[in-house]
């Protein structure tokens, strides 16, 4: 099943057609997109009986992000070796975590202005949070887990990285700097959820190309030990990581610029898209 979110209104999706959920449910879920997180089961249970084919055609640009209001954003640092090399930092032996912070979270189309010179993209699985989850085992997380997407952990390095203390998670939260979707796709769309080919291209210039099953710490993993930790509520998201290619490890460096649109994509998840402006300011 594919949830989206259309005009801010919860649906299910495919490719043509979305089916408003607040009206074939005759209200008893939505039409608020983060409304099925106080009984994911439930809402589950209701919507793998129904058919987006059943709904009307939409608009691509009219989505939004399937999880517009998460409680906790988790971002996971260096979780691809070829991306640790690139940036000349050794393997961690815990996953390396921040936050982007709520507000920057985006739908798959959002446009995403320039803060600084030095903004850099990051093709990423996103996965979703469906059941609370405090120390959970590694064989049991993917049983926590609601779906997931494609993201980009939009980087503007300068913040992230100045020192003398560096700033994961102020440098990766500027506006739109989340964007996510284009739906929430679950697990049993998936022929393997622990290797998705992940990549990401502005026009022909392909940028990066891995597959998620090269995951220093792979989802299991990382549900489980950040879970000794903290709890995961329902509708969390974690930005699991992104492998090499990235503008800051390329020689010369390459930053994204006023004018380019960056398409990312996950195999059997989906494709998003974002036109690159100059500063809103
Ligand atoms: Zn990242």
């Amino acid at each position: 099943m594919r949830i989206g979110n259309l005009r801010g209104r919860l649906a299910v999706i495919d490719e043509r057609a979305a089916l408003d959920v607040a009206e074939a449910s005759g209200g008893r879920f939505g039409p608020d997109p983060m409304s099925i997180w106080s009984d994911w089961a439930a809402f589950r249970s209701w919507a793998s009986g129904v058919s987006a084919k059943h709904g009307s055609a939409y608009a691509e640009d009219d989505l939004g992000a399937p999880v517009p209001r998460p409680g906790q954003v988790f971002g996971i640092g260096l979780n691809y070796k070829d991306h640790a090399e690139e940036s000349n930092i050794a393997l961690p032996s815990e996953p390396t975590t921040f936050t982007k912070f709520p507000s920057c979270i985006a739908g798959p189309f959002a446009t995403v202005a320039l803060p600084g010179e030095h903004v850099d993209y990051e093709v990423e699985l996103v996965v979703v949070i469906g059941r609370e989850a405090h120390a959970i085992a590694a064989k049991d997380a993917w049983s926590h887990v609601a779906g997931v997407m494609v993201g980009q952990d939009v980087s503007e390095r300068d913040v992230q990285l100045r020192p003398p203390v560096p700033q994961f998670s102020l440098g990766k939260s500027f506006p739109n700097f989340g964007p996510t979707g284009p739906a929430l796709v679950t697990l049993d769309e998936l022929t393997d959820p622990d290797d998705l080919p992940l990549a990401c291209k502005i026009g022909d210039e392909l940028l990066q190309s891995s597959r998620t099953s090269k995951m220093v710490f792979p989802v299991p993993e990382i549900i489980a030990r950040l879970s000794k930790i903290i709890t995961f509520r329902p509708g969390d998201l974690i930005f699991t990581g992104t492998p090499a290619g990235v503008g800051m490890g390329r020689k010369p460096q390459r930053w994204l610029r006023a004018g380019e649109v960056l398409e990312s994509w996950i195999d059997g998840v989906g494709r998003i898209r974002q036109t690159i402006v100059a500063n809103r300011s």
